[in-house]
């Protein structure tokens, strides 16, 4: 399609704002032009974190000569063939990057159209362009972009360290290729490592391509997200819950392969997780939205990093319960790779290197004639010894042969505790280690949802009101929220104007330190705004409660009890992992054991 200027009305219609705020912008806008113009690779170079020097090399379609001209100039287009804006199916319509790049730093493009005897060059420097000149490339588009914001020093002063913008670059182009598996992405110059994501195709592309960016680790502990609400689909990958970040960078979402950073989704996300884990904690996900064009509109933010959805409780609604279903389907999986990063972690310490030469091989294994305990350990000897803790004082394996029943289960037959927290568990094939303090939060936080949803919950008496003294807002919040507390078996009770008072506590719980539960709570309830959905406020008291209640690591199981609270964990929901997203048991296979020790 040519290229032309839009009409006035529409320019009118456009989103207005700032399109060029930082490197990453150009190196955003740069990418999607050349996605738009069918690129099947595209080379990014960058200096000084993009501010001295962008430069961005496809091979697409190309440019003539007056097209050229044209694509620098405001407002002209070659992707709005109508005059909607509700129905764009390109990254770019709005006919302004190459203008408001070309107007604050010394852009340099070369192109050529397939169908051009040779390729065309162009200079804008500061807006003030200069006349078309031959150049010699193959098909495809070069732009290159120096001295970003150097006529304009008040906003060369906004950007950050080189190293930030730099990283804001290679985030931009990681989300791209994300959504674009089938070309080649490569980012290079001396502001990093270079990066090559060589073109993925067929099935699994997107699964490869995510290895590549986001790395293997995260595709094995995913979830595959396929699900479908009313024409609107969304596929991808939505990592376990214990494979968790302290940020949200590594969240990866699209709507129609463009790649946002929109409130909405990142919400529908934080709610889908909720149960699963901490606040402070956010899944790693690449999710696909895939809608018709004139469901959403994307003519709301002049980078087009947000958008609007027609029916946003249909998009939220879509993300919640596909992930939530794939909790439920996976829940009591923890990281399958946890077992295996145990088994490297222990590897250095406990094995030397096979590969070490036989003297050192030697010196390590036979440290002396001295006549070999029969318990190994404490052998004055093995002064490598000295830095393994010794076995507890607490470790009590029952001597009589497991159950037999139990081991059939998938977390086996308890056999000892550790260090007063571990439940070390036997299963035919390997072993097992329970945190029992992760593995009790989950139990009793999926007990008290589940009072909230109608099965009362044994509550006791205390025989002295808790009084607790808290602000006035937090009392009428507490106030307002009392019979669903109560049906957590939390009874309180407004106390004069500022404090309530604690009259009841859930059964299960046992004894706890109502002030803080009480002062956690109401934080809870602070919190959430007005748009958040009242179950979801209420799980989430529940999920502090738990924490109170949980058995505290240091309480002394007798087997009886360690083997309950295994039956308990596999007849519990999404038991791999406690609420904060930490798994709650690893499992070493033999094999895994066996290889440990050089047996495999
Ligand atoms: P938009 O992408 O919104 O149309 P731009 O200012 O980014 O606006 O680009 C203007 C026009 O220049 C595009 O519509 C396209 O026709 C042309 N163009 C820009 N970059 C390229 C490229 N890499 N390859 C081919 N054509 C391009
Ligand atoms: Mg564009």
């Amino acid at each position: 399609m040519p290229i032309r200027r839009l009409p006035d009305h529409v320019i009118n219609r456009i989103a207005a704002g700032e399109v060029v705020e930082r490197p990453a912008s150009v190196v955003k806008e740069l990418v999607e032009n050349a996605l738009d113009a069918g690129a099947a690779s595209i080379d990014i170079v960058t200096a000084g974190g993009g501010k001295s020097l962008i430069r961005v090399a496809d091979d697409g379609t190309g440019m003539r000569r007056d097209e050229l001209e044209l694509a620098v100039s405001r407002h002209c287009t070659s992707k709005l063939p109508g005059e909607a804006l509700d129905d764009v199916a390109t990254l770019g319509f709005r006919g302004e990057a190459l203008a408001s790049i070309g107007a604050v730093a010394r852009v340099t493009i070369q192109s050529r159209h397939a169908e051009e005897e040779h390729a065309w060059s162009l200079e804008v420097d500061a807006g003030r362009l200069g006349p078309p000149a031959p150049a010699s490339r193959a098909t495809g588009t070069q732009v290159e972009v120096r001295d970003l914001f150097f006529a304009t020093p008040a906003r060369l002063k906004f950007l950050r360290s080189d190293r930030a913008e730099a990283n804001a670059v290679a985030d931009t182009v990681r989300r791209l290729a994300l959504a674009h598996p089938d070309v080649r992405f490569a980012l290079a110059g001396s502001d990093r490592m270079p990066l090559d994501y060589p073109p993925q195709q067929g099935e699994g592309a997107r699964r490869r391509r995510a290895a590549d960016v986001i790395g293997a680790a995260f595709v094995e502990n995913s979830m595959p997200i396929a699900a479908e609400r009313e024409g609107v689909t969304l596929t991808g990958l939505a990592g376990l819950p214990t494979f968790n970040r302290a940020n949200s960078l590594q969240q990866f979402l699209f709507v129609n392969r463009r790649p946002l950073r929109d409130p909405l989704l990142s919400g529908a996300l934080r709610a889908a997780y909720a149960d699963v884990l901490a606040r402070d904690r956010f899944p790693v996900v690449t999710l696909f939205l895939g809608l018709e064009p004139t469901e959403f509109d994307v003519n709301v933010h002049p980078a087009k990093l947000e958008v609007r959805f027609r029916d946003p409780g249909l998009v939220r609604g879509l993300i919640i319960g596909a992930i939530r279903d794939a909790l439920a389907e996976h829940g009591a999986r923890a990281a399958p790779s946890v077992g295996m990063a145990a088994r490297d972690a222990l590897r250095p310490a406990a094995a030397p290197s096979p590969r070490r030469s036989d003297a050192t091989w030697g010196s390590w294994a036979a440290p002396s004639p001295a006549p070999a305990s029969p318990q190994g350990f404490g052998e004055p000897a093995q002064a490598g010894f000295d830095t393994i803790d010794r076995p507890s004082a607490d470790a009590r394996a029952t001597l009589a042969e497991p159950d037999q029943a139990a081991l059939d289960q998938p977390l086996g037959a308890a056999r000892a505790q550790l260090h007063a927290n571990y439940i070390v568990a036997q299963t035919h094939d390997g072993l097992v280690i329970v945190d029992q303090h992760a593995a009790h939060e989950r139990i009793v936080y999926e007990r008290l949802k589940a009072g909230l949803h109608g099965k009362a919950l044994a509550r006791q008496i205390l025989l002295i009101p808790e009084v607790v003294e808290l602000p006035r807002d937090d009392v009428d919040r507490l106030a307002a929220r009392a019979d669903e507390l109560k049906d957590v078996g939390l009874v309180v009770e407004p106390f004069g104007p500022g404090a309530v008072a604690v009259t009841e506590t859930p059964a299960m719980l046992g004894e706890l330190d109502a002030k803080a539960l009480i002062r956690d709570i109401a934080d809870d309830l602070a919190e959430w705004d007005a748009s958040t959905r009242l179950a979801e406020r209420l799980d989430h008291v529940a999920a502090t409660m738990a924490c109170y209640g949980s058995v505290r690591a240091g309480r002394r199981l007798r087997p009886e009890e360690m083997d309950a609270l295994l039956r308990e964990m596999e007849a519990t929901p999404q038991s791999g992992q406690c609420n904060h997203g930490r798994p709650t048991y690893v499992e070493l296979k033999l094999a895994d054991v066996e290889r440990l020790f050089g047996r495999r």
